[in-house]
Formats: structure tokens, C-alpha cells, sequence
């Protein structure tokens, strides 16, 4: 039995008593146990502040880079030992381990790249300001400079090495020391994670801290100048932004939460040509991937009402050639859920939409193991504007549905009824439906991914995050925004307006410029 251990304080440490299991997805089994009772987590938030927030805001952008890539390194040197243990604790086949693990090593780097090309500065200045009156001289910068806090990162099970690694590389980047926590059903990936980065002195001292199980006090004691990043579901994150010291201290709190993302297969798409055929396969993937078990997986298939048989029928073939079973045989392609209590939150979300009015037209078989297997399925509802829980209950599993609809207008509102999503996809190649769309549902989500005949064999899945591109959506999605390049630094730095001499202020924050 493994006792997962907390790093915080410079220190592993154990908590008291038996803690929370953590179970083999597979085979049910109990594998480890986590928990933090007895250790001083409000000193953790102490040790950021006092020792990780000053080292880090003494290294430049390229230092902080510097680091970055250390660290991705590490990950990279640890990636066998790391895919092994995602494997046996979430239940992950290799292609869905590297994923998550691939993922973090390459967003890692991605920021490494960003800290490198900002080269000896410390701080950000946007653009060159502006002259605030007829003068000249009297002029107005924004600078960007680190809070001076902590970053608290509160994970979701799905991804615990991307999950982890996406947000620490941007507040790191920032300047800003961080503790995370894992979900601690798969936290064992996370603690392996940290390990390897400790291990390679990648980091100064108290710029990393994972605690492993609850977070205890430490939410009640953050301030005005930490920030909470929550990812996980709807209820968690309004429960925590919602926490008298969040709204009283204005604690800055990003939140990613649940999303019922669509798949939109534009009129005009001939089944068999190129779009068709992305459509299908990034579909596909989508339900069947990471077990359907990503915030960003396709829930809702939005198609023409006269192409809703050949849709079917093709989703069908698609997830009909998708192998399930133990993710430790090489040709297995897709796990179980990673814990009993999400097998039966998808079981009952299954009920759920069936109640609601669809009706399930393909369901593969559920492999003869103990472990929290759901077979893929796929529903159709034929009144997609009344079944109200295909477009509010996240089935967090291998689920999506189905839903004709009529006209452009009709597949807009359907879209839309999603009150909010991470990302939608839309399959097309007709440029006057295409824009009046894509204008159409923007507001209403954080990403598009516009699948055409020229990008068909190179675009990648909607699925998929990229640190170059804002992930986050409105509503539902949480109203939160992460990555997106240099963006994502701005929630852990203070804009701050500064006004004075011109002259003065560029040598302050090194702008140069072109003489006047
Ligand atoms: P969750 O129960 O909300 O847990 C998410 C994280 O919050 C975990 O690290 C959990 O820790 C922590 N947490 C829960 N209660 C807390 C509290 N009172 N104080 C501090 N931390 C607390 O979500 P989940 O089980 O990971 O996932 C469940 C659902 O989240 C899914 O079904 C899906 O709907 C949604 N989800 C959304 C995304 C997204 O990016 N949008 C990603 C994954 C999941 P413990 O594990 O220690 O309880």
C-alpha cells in the first residue's frame, strides 16, 4: 500500500491516520492512501509568500523560462516510470496517458519558449501608453507586475499531470510561487510529477508545494494578493468562489467547470468528402478518448435533420472499432472511469438524458472486468430543444447525443443552450452559412475549432488544449480564461496604470522607442 505524501515546506511529509483510498480503475482495488490531517498547511501558504514569491520575483522572464524547461524536462526523463503509474491509478491505455503527461511536458515548454523570448525583464509593460493631455510629456503606461502572494491550483481527477503543469507554468512565468492539489483519486501521478521536479532542483526553494488530500484551512486564508484556480465541477467551484474571504478580500478565483460542448455538422457536408470524414473521426475520438473524461469531450452532435441516420450509422462503425479493457494491454484503447463514484454519476446521467426524452440508438459492450467500465454510448434526442438535460447534465463519460436540427437559426440556439461552453466545433465549407454562425456563437463559447476540407488532415480534435490558446469559456464553463499565450499571465499580475514623464517612465520599465 502507497502513502502518498505532501510536499510542502521543503519537506515530504505524511499526514495523520488511514486517509483516503485511492483505487486501481481496472480491478477496484485499493492502491494508495492520502491524507494531509496534522500538517501545517496554513504554514505552506507562509513558506510561498515569504521564501518562493521573493526567489521567484528575482529571476527574469528568461530565468523563470529557464526553470520551466527544467522542469519539463524532468518530466520528460521521468515519462516511462510516470505513463506506468497513469496506467495503473487512473485507468489510462498508454495513448491517453501520454496524452495527459505529453501534454504537460509540452505546455512546460511552450512557456519555457514565452520566459525566453522576454528576455532580462522582470515585470510587462502593454504597448508603448498614451499621452494623457495635449503635452507630451505627461503620459500613461500600464505595467504588469506580480502579485505578491500564492497561487493555490485545485485540480480535477481527469488530468492530474496536464492539469497540474498547465496552470503552474503560467503563474511561475508570472512570478508567482504555487501550491497544488490534485484531485486525490489519481493524485498519485501528480505526487510523481512533483517528485521528479523536486528531484532536479529545478525550482527554488518554496516555488512548488503539493499538498496531497484536503486542502484542510488553507482556502479560508488566502488573501488580497493570492489567487485560487479551480478546475472541477460547477458546484466545487461555486462553492469555493463563493467562500467569505474569496468575496471579501477579493481573492482573485478562476474558475473551470463543467461544459456541454457541441459538434456542429454545417448543411451542405456530403458524407464521404473530407469534412464529413474529420467530423466523424474528431467525433469519435472525443466520446471515446481519456474515456470521454475531458472537460473539452464533444456531449452534443448538432446535424442537419436529414443526416441524422448516416451520422449515426458512421458514429456507430467509429466507436464500434474502438477496443475496451484493461489499459495496460497495448491494444486496448480506451479505460475505465476513473472512479466508482463518476461510473455511477455517468450511469445516472445515461437515466438521466433518457428520461428527458432520448433514446439510446448505439451502446457498445461493457468488457467482463471488476473494475468502473461504461460501455460508449450514444443517444438521439428527436425534440432536441425539449430535452432539457442533454443541454445541463455533463455526462463526465464516454456519452454525447445526438440532435437534429432544422435551420441555422435552430442549430444557433441549440448551441447556445448549453448556457456556456469551453469549446465548439463546427464542420463546414460554405462561407455564407460559416460566418453568421460562427458570429452567432461565439459569445457563448471559449473556443472554435471550424473543421473545413483544406485543414481536414491536419487540424487537431476540438479535444485539445493548447497553451497558445485561450481555454476557459463563459456560464456553465466557469467564466474563467487560462493559457492562451501570454494572456494567461495577466490573473496572477497587477495591471497597474502608472503617469508621469514620459521619459522617466520608459527608463523606469525599459520601453524604447523610436525618437520623436
Ligand atoms: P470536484 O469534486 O469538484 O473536485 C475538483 C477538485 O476540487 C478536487 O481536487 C477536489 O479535491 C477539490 N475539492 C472538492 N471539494 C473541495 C473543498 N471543499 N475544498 C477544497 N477543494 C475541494 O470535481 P471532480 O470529482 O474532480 O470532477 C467532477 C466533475 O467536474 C466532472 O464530473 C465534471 O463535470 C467536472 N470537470 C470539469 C472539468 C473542466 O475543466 N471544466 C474538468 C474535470 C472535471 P478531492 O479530490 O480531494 O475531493
Amino acid at each position: 500500500m502507497i502513502t502518498l505524501q505532501s510536499y510542502l515546506q521543503g519537506q515530504w511529509q505524511s499526514g495523520e491516520g488511514e486517509g483516503a483510498p485511492l483505487h486501481d480503475p481496472t480491478r477496484g482495488e485499493v492502491i494508495a492512501r492520502a491524507s494531509t490531517a496534522g500538517l501545517d498547511l496554513l504554514g505552506a501558504l507562509d513558506w510561498a509568500r515569504e521564501k518562493g514569491g521573493p526567489a521567484l520575483r528575482a529571476m527574469s522572464f528568461a530565468e523563470r523560462g529557464a526553470a520551466l524547461k527544467a522542469m519539463s524536462k524532468a518530466l520528460h526523463d521521468a515519462r516511462e516510470a510516470l505513463i506506468e503509474i497513469s496506467i495503473r491509478s487512473a485507468g489510462t491505455p498508454r495513448s491517453d496517458a501520454k496524452f495527459d503527461i505529453d501534454g504537460a511536458i509540452g505546455t512546460l515548454a511552450y512557456y519555457a519558449s514565452l520566459g525566453r523570448g522576454l528576455g532580462d525583464r522582470c515585470d510587462l509593460v502593454e504597448g508603448e501608453g498614451e499621452a494623457l493631455t495635449r503635452s507630451s510629456r505627461f503620459w500613461g503606461h500600464h505595467v504588469k507586475v506580480p502579485i505578491r502572494g500564492v497561487a493555490v491550483h485545485v485540480n480535477a481527477f481527469n488530468f492530474p499531470a496536464w492539469g497540474f503543469a498547465e496552470k503552474a507554468a503560467v503563474a511561475l512565468l508570472a512570478g508567482v510561487p504555487v501550491i497544488t492539489k490534485p484531485a486525490t483519486a489519481t493524485a498519485w501521478l501528480t505526487v510523481e510529477c512533483v517528485r521528479a521536479i523536486v528531484e532536479a532542483g529545478a525550482l527554488p526553494e518554496g516555488a512548488l508545494q503539493l499538498v496531497s488530500g484536503s486542502t484542510g484551512p488553507m482556502l479560508e486564508h488566502l488573501g488580497e494578493q493570492d489567487a485560487l484556480a479551480f478546475t472541477g465541477s460547477a458546484s466545487t467551484g461555486t462553492m469555493l468562489r463563493g467562500l467569505p474571504n474569496m468575496l471579501s478580500r477579493s481573492v482573485r478565483v478562476n474558475v473551470e467547470a463543467d461544459s456541454l460542448n457541441a459538434a456542429l455538422l454545417a448543411p451542405g457536408v456530403e458524407p464521404g468528402s473530407p469534412t464529413w470524414e474529420m467530423f466523424i473521426r474528431d467525433v469519435g475520438r472525443e466520446i471515446s478518448q481519456k474515456t470521454g473524461q475531458k472537460c473539452t469531450a464533444v456531449r452534443r452532435i448538432l446535424v442537419p435533420e436529414a443526416l441524422v441516420e448516416p451520422v449515426r450509422e458512421a458514429l456507430a462503425e467509429e466507436l464500434g472499432r474502438v477496443r475496451i479493457g484493461d489499459p495496460a494491454d497495448p491494444s486496448c484503447r480506451m479505460g475505465p472511469i476513473s472512479t466508482a463514484a463518476q461510473r455511477d454519476d455517468v450511469l445516472a446521467g445515461i437515466d438521466a438524458l433518457v428520461s428527458a426524452g432520448a433514446e439510446i440508438v448505439y451502446q457498445a459492450e461493457r468488457p467482463e472486468l471488476a473494475g468502473f467500465f461504461v460501455a460508449p454510448t450514444l443517444l438521439l434526442a428527436r425534440a432536441p430543444e425539449q430535452a432539457s438535460a442533454v443541454h445541463e447534465r455533463e455526462v463526465f463519460g464516454p456519452v454525447a447525443t445526438i440532435l437534429p436540427y432544422a435551420d441555422m437559426d435552430q442549430a444557433a440556439r441549440l448551441v447556445a443552450l448549453g448556457l456556456g461552453s469551453l469549446v465548439t466545433s463546427v464542420y463546414g465549407d460554405d462561407p455564407s452559412l460559416l460566418g453568421p454562425l460562427l458570429r452567432e456563437i461565439a459569445p457563448h463559447t471559449g473556443r472554435i475549432l471550424l473543421g473545413s476540407k483544406k485543414i481536414a488532415d491536419q487540424a487537431i480534435a476540438p479535444g485539445m488544449v493548447l497553451p497558445s490558446c485561450v481555454h476557459g469559456g463563459p456560464g456553465r464553463a466557469g467564466g474563467g480564461e487560462e493559457l492562451g499565450g501570454l494572456r494567461g499571465l495577466d490573473f496572477y499580475m497587477q495591471r497597474t496604470a502608472v503617469q508621469g514623464d514620459r521619459a522617466l517612465l520608459d527608463r523606469l520599465f525599459g520601453v524604447s522607442r523610436a525618437k520623436d
